[in-house]
């Protein structure tokens, strides 16, 4: 164990962790071969079996999507023509370790080259299935997944995420990465302490960290003066949770009685089982991208109708706003999204790339249709930056709704909205007059205006929500629909964040969307707020 470290980076979730630290992307230790095929042949069948149960309890806990993944890989553990391969290597002297590698890249070679994007995106299924079996082979593997594990790398993807129990605490360190990142977000509405950004960290001989995710400090190695030092922190964090709990079942108010719309923003139809609908004003923002995992095969009509409907009935006469997807930029989804953009942010994203491709698009808007039946649903078109992407979106809208009359299926023809978070959209938003609702997207708002990216820690600090020109826009879109009726909200993070709640109301916003976590916090901070009327 080595001496006590101190790191800094920038909070990207808040909270206390503290646990073993798992390097993601595995510094895997070097296997030293026994030279006894027999050893090497019952090493590579404990592997396999402890590979296997770990992929069988991952399958009991993650979603319907999630775990076709995981099945699948588990089907590939359970392949008995692979395993004859890897034994007879193992039987000619390979050692464990390198007969599978050998057995499993030989396999995935083909998939790799495979003109289908469906093949291409199993066979990164594939190379994870072989290096968690490379994990238990050369013993670097045994705390991976650890529940109250910190996770320490460079980035972390949204996928290994959302795939992580979290359900015994643990956190997250990245040398990259940025704040405003997805996985950042995932990380706050699910209340997993985050740091982003801490540079180039010497790993050697640590083993455990303690986390604040509030103030981007953590201890490599911590000592016991450092722990009880934590340990007071998260007392104190526990008794403002306990304080601002008493918030949560209270209408979003602020200290001179002006109602304050509080709704949740939502990656997942799984997410709301934990929450109660009548802590918030409903759904002002489910981010569907999230439906599409990077690899996974596409969710059909009816999958996404199932998600779509489950969020509607769960939220009974609240409104839901459903985006539709928004992949690209810092949401790549293979398969779908460009591969060979300079600048993703700026290329086919949102909107531009669901426009070009009719086919994902209209089994997205007959699901959403379909599901439009079972509550208040608003569809929100993501990237909007010019008045025809909403005509074409209702023309398709409408497409969907003659061709689900046409085959006797039950349908509703929802609301359509925009998110105001490209700046042309903010700066004339007198040209989307025709939009239902506008939901200011202050993430991708910020970095358009700033020209800061969201996942670039090099630039966080000007990444701010808080400049006066974003600050500007917002009161300008905020004042745009007071004066035509059409209903503004905000559902970018800011909107958690309470020491921006000032200023977005200052700014005329009166209805925000938030992180599941961010509920309580968001509701207790609009009580100490008075704007005056
Ligand atoms: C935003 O840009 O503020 C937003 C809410 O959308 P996302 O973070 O998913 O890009
Ligand atoms: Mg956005």
């Amino acid at each position: 164990m080595g001496e006590p470290v101190e790191i800094k980076g920038q909070p990207a979730s808040g909270g206390i962790a503290s646990g073993p630290l798992i390097v993601l992307g595995g510094h895997r230790q070097k296997r030293i071969s026994s030279g006894d095929p027999k050893i090497e042949l019952s090493d590579l069948h404990k592997a396999l079996a402890a590979a296997a149960i770990d992929l069988a309890a991952l399958i009991s806990r993650v979603d319907k999507d999630g775990g076709e993944i995981l099945a699948f890989q588990l089907a590939f553990l359970e392949d008995d023509t692979l395993k004859s391969a890897v034994e007879a290597l193992i039987m000619g002297g390979s050692a464990a370790d390198e007969a599978w590698r050998k057995v499993v890249d030989d396999e995935t070679g083909g998939y790799e080259t495979a003109d289908d994007e469906y093949f291409r995106g199993r066979a990164a299924d594939i190379r994870e299935v072989r290096d968690r079996v490379l994990r238990y082979l050369d013993g670097s593997s045994e705390a991976t997944g650890a529940p109250g594990a910190i996770l320490i790398g460079e980035e972390l993807g949204p996928t290994l995420f959302l795939e992580t129990d979290w359900s015994g605490g643990g956190g997250v360190l990245l040398t990259a990465g940025s704040s405003s990142s997805h996985v950042a977000m995932l990380a706050r509405a699910r209340g997993v302490p985050m740091i982003v950004g801490l540079g180039n960290i010497n790993l050697n001989g640590h083993r455990e960290a303690i986390i604040d995710g509030e103030t981007g400090i953590a201890v490599l190695s911590p000592s016991r003066a450092e722990r009880q030092r934590f340990g007071a922190k998260l007392q104190e964090l526990n008794d403002r949770t306990i304080r601002e709990a008493e918030f949560r079942y209270r209408q979003g108010m602020t200290g001179d009685g002006e109602r304050i719309e509080v709704m949740i923003n939502v990656a997942s139809a799984d997410e709301v089982d934990h929450i109660d609908i009548s802590t918030c004003d409903g759904i002002g923002l489910m981010r569907t991208e999230f439906l599409f995992r990077d690899g996974a095969p596409l969710p059909d009509e009816e999958q996404q109708y199932q998600a779509y409907r489950k969020l509607l009935l769960w939220a009974g006469n609240k409104p839901v706003t459903i985006r539709t997807l928004d992949a690209g930029g810092d949401k790549p989804i293979g398969g779908i999204t460009p591969e060979s953009e300079r600048n993703p942010f700026l290329g086919k994203r949102g909107i531009r790339l669901t426009l070009a491709q009719p086919k994902i698009f209209m089994s997205q808007l007959r699901a959403l249709a379909r599901a439009a039946v079972h509550g208040r649903l608003k569809v929100m078109i993501p990237m909007v930056t010019v008045p025809a992407e909403i005509a074409e979106t209702a023309r398709l809208v409408d497409m969907a709704v003659r061709e689900l009359d046409a085959e006797g299926i039950a349908n509703a023809r929802p609301p359509i909205g925009i998110m105001v978070e490209v700046p042309a959209a903010a700066i004339a938003p007198e040209l989307f007059a025709e939009a239902a609702f506008f939901s200011i997207g202050s993430n991708d708002l910020t970095q358009y205006v700033t020209a800061a990216a969201r996942d670039e820690a090099s630039v966080a600090a000007l990444n701010d929500p808080a400049h006066p020109a974003v600050l500007k826009l917002i009161a300008a879109v905020a004042e745009f629909g007071r004066k035509r009726s059409i209903p503004v909200s905000l559902c970018g993070d800011m909107a958690s964040e309470p020491c921006y709640l000032e200023a977005l109301l200052t700014a005329g916003i009166k209805s925000l969307s938030v992180a599941p976590s961010a509920i309580a916090r968001v509701k207790a901070a609009l009580t100490a707020i008075r704007i005056g009327r």
